[in-house]
């Protein structure tokens, strides 16, 4: 009957960045099937091991139905145990510790953590609640412990955030370089179409670097194991050799790039001891000065052959093979990365470094050439980076401390000048400390787990989130590590219990109706940050001065002024264009049509084109930007990109004259290496069949089975030398905490002696209570790859 009929929708997938469509089957209001869309040009009909057991990550034994509030003696209690309460109680009590915060300490005393897991809208919804509503900047997205350092590179270098390049660049390279990537692991639909091409076309070779060897050097032609941070070197190395052996592009260079430096001033982590320490860029302030082409070679001298082997322990041969692939203008080169530069003290400085040697040969933006940042959420580009949820950023690559970008920001939500706040909030690792010292007290944690995924959590999380002063709010479908440390959770809503968007590594924007019902009392994110705006009057949270600019915003509330403000509101709910869209019923209007064509507006004729609304209802999904309907394959590029005039070839249109920046980054030790006491590098991670903390993946009884447990890679000898053998369980000691696991000596990842691998999926192993919190001073991004520990008998 029509009733029990398998009804199949698309939508992209739940887990990583890579964005790949699956048809979702749904029968008798449940998600019963999910495979491979053949019609995505993504992953053409085939998912990873994650993707097809997409069905399953909603019904877990434990998902959350109701909210939860710690309570005793039926009231609020900080120590109380939690018991359900209504949506009217948990806005209720919500509302009152907001007010209370902001009246007694500010703005800046709330804020919110939130993800590139939320939809398009959730993520612009969020921003804008807080910098226009709420006055703050205190919203940041676990982007910060993942992606903050490639928009840096971006920014810094080209003016405009996002890769040039796309998928199609992988049947299109001679070439491909993986710096800190384990792309068989963490982007497997890539991976196999990777692999696709260099096993149909015999002269394409494959260089992996990294700390450890992984899954993707089973098929690497030059492997390259090398010693933590050295990465720096090796860049430069390149650059070096591309020089030194006369394979600039100077057509390329001339016309399209400049040199710079950053300032010289010594700041956070330089050791001027050590030989390759250049003081010749330490950009901590962002600022940067002009540098000769000679200046920039003089510069590199020391990153010769010998120095940077010895330094790197990649043998100079290995080296040399590498340089010769990016320096021959006949073989088209693709770089991909993604935490192993990222999340790294110096992240901003290796996303740059990559780039001066694809600007050096001209080898950018175009298919194969291509220097390709990879994300690991869903939407990090999408929602995290391009809605503007990061703490300094406005919508469109715009950021709070511009007075131009705010002026544009009000005009298109009505607000009165001077309403969005000119400093940056507090971003991730801030946030934490800010909730400990009491600074932050009123948080709310959406899409991510945090105290799993923070570093150094012990120190720095859940004391704040157990400080007396502070009211903690996490959103989740299951009880996660942080929802368990919170004062209220609230059951979230996920993936296809909403109608939702996404936008993927390579600029594809892809969007899903919702296709089930969620379970119990569970609403979206975007319900719930729509329904808690109408618990504020304007008058409650803007002071006088400001609210004397719009008279008219008295009396009324925030959802008022920012949720039915004639733009958000103005499609009504008869133009949803599917059988189910609670947000929608509930609000009586089409809220997602509406916050998604308010968003476009920052971004059309300003490069970062999207289609209207209901055009990707109907594709999978299309790359922005996206103007005259026609989609952008590769950025900056005449012929490609609409913004590239007749006659200019290319054109780095981010940066005002149109040429992007090579940029001298030096060598810089790491934030904390191996010692006599804690004698061991620490480099942490994913596995394939987890995602990210597991809180979905693990609830999956077929992934949770493949890769129960976290355990401790490690090198034999290094194992034995300690007196452990496979199987042994250890603690694992940091300067900052400790973890017991297991000691792994074989499978799939095989560390070098002197370091050991442990991922952090598994909630019974907090992984992350080692990791140590330092951040690249230009990104706040935190490096997850290298600390110091030893091992201890349990
Ligand atoms: Fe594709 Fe990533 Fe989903 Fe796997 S987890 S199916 S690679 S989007």
């Amino acid at each position: 009957s029509e009733e029990t009929k398998v009804k199949w929708d698309k939508a992209p997938c739940r887990f990583c960045g890579t964005g790949c469509s699956v048809l979702v089957g749904s029968q008798n209001g449940k998600v019963v099937a999910t495979q491979g869309d053949p019609e995505s040009p993504v992953n053409k009909g085939l998912n990873c091991i994650k993707g097809y057991f997409l069905s399953k990550i909603m019904y877990g034994k434990d998902r959350l139905t109701t909210p939860l509030l710690r309570m005793k003696d039926g009231k609020f209690d900080k120590n109380g145990e939690f018991a359900p309460v209504s949506w009217d109680q948990a806005f209720d009590i919500m509302a009152e510790k907001w007010k209370k915060a902001l009246a007694d300490k500010g703005p800046t005393s709330v804020g919110m953590f939130g993800s590139g897991q939320w939809t398009v809208w959730e993520g612009y919804a969020a921003a804008k609640l807080h910098k226009a509503g709420f006055l703050t900047n205190n919203i940041d997205p676990n982007a910060r412990h993942c992606m903050a350092s490639a928009v840096g590179g971006f920014m810094r270098t080209f003016g405009i955030d996002e890769p040039m390049g796309c998928y199609d660049d992988l049947e299109a390279a001679d070439s491909f370089v993986l710096w800190g990537s384990n792309m068989a692991e963490m982007h497997p639909i890539l991976w196999s179409r990777l692999t696709d091409r260099r096993l149909s076309a015999p002269h394409v070779k494959v260089h992996v670097l990294s700390t450890f060897e992984h899954r993707s050097f089973e098929l690497a032609d030059n492997g390259m194991v090398f010693t933590p941070q050295t990465d720096l070197a090796i860049l430069n190395y390149i650059a070096h050799y591309i020089i030194e052996n006369d394979k600039v592009n100077w057509d390329f260079v001339n016309k399209h790039t400049h040199f710079k430096r950053g300032e010289t001033d010594i700041g956070y982590g330089l050791r001027p001891e050590h030989p390759l320490q250049k003081a010749a860029a330490n950009p901590d302030s962002g600022k940067m000065t002009d540098m000769s082409f000679d200046e920039y070679r003089e510069f590199l001298k020391d990153y010769n052959v010998e120095a940077v082997a010895k330094l790197s322990g990649v043998p100079a041969e290995k080296l040399e093979a590498l340089a010769k692939d990016y320096a021959d203008p006949n073989v088209k080169v693709t770089s991909y990365w993604t935490m192993g530069f990222n999340q790294h003290t110096r992240g901003v400085w290796a996303n740059n470094s990559v780039y001066n040697i694809h600007l050096l040969t001209g080898k950018i933006s175009e298919p194969g050439n291509s220097p390709f940042s990879l994300t690991g959420q869903p939407s990090a580009c999408g929602t995290a980076r391009e809605v503007g949820t990061f703490s300094h950023r406005l919508p469109a690559d715009m950021v709070v401390a511009n007075p131009k970008h705010r002026k544009i920001a009000e005009d298109i939500w009505k607000l009165p000048e001077g309403t969005i706040p000119p400093k940056p909030g507090y971003h991730a690792v801030l946030q934490n400390r800010m909730l400990k010292d009491g600074k932050l007290n009123a948080y709310w944690v959406m899409c991510n787990n945090n105290m799993q995924a923070a570093p150094n959590i012990n120190e720095e999380g859940l004391p704040g989130y157990r400080n007396p002063e502070n009211f903690i709010v996490v959103s989740d479908p299951y009880p996660t590590v942080t929802a368990q440390a919170a004062d209220l959770i609230l059951p979230t809503a996920m993936w296809v219990e909403k109608e939702g968007a996404y936008g993927n590594a390579e600029r594809r924007t892809q969007f899903w109706h919702q296709q089930v019902s969620a379970p119990g009392e569970a609403r979206s994110d975007l319900w719930q940050l729509v329904e808690f705006s109408k618990r504020f009057k304007v008058e409650e949270v803007w002071p006088a001065e400001l609210l004397a600019k719009k008279p008219e915003y008295k009396g009324k509330t925030l959802y008022d002024i920012l949720f039915r403000n004639g733009v958000v509101d103005q499609f009504p709910v008869e133009q949803v264009n599917a059988e189910l869209n609670d947000e929608a019923k509930d609000f009586g209007f089409y809220v997602q049509k509406g916050l998604f064509e308010e968003y476009a507006e920052f971004g059309r004729d300003h490069g970062h084109d999207l289609a209207p609304f209901d055009t990707y209802h109907e594709v999978r999904g299309l790359r922005w930007p996206v103007v005259n309907g026609e989609e952008t394959r590769w950025r900056f590029r005449e012929g490609s990109d609409p913004y590239v005039k007749a006659g200019e070839e290319v054109n780095f249109y981010g940066k005002p004259d149109g040429k992007a920046l090579i940029i001298a980054t030096p060598y810089e030790p790491a934030a904390e290496s191996p010692d006599e006491e804690y004698d061991l590098w620490l480099s942490t991670g994913r596995v394939l069949e987890h995602w990210h903390s597991g809180s979905m993946t693990r609830r999956v009884p077929e992934l949770y089975r493949a890769f129960p447990d976290a355990v401790l890679f490690i090198h034999p000898e290094d194992a034995k030398q300690r007196g452990f053998k496979r199987g042994d369980e250890v603690m694992i000691q940091s300067r900052r905490g400790e973890v017991k696991s297991r000691i792994e000596t074989r499978g799939r990842n095989r560390p070098p002696k002197g370091l050991v691998y442990m991922p952090w999926f598994d909630a019974k192993q907090l992984t992350n209570k080692l990791t140590l919190d330092a951040t690249d001073p230009l990104s706040k991004e935190t490096d997850f790859k290298k600390c110091a520990v030893k091992l201890a008998k349990v």
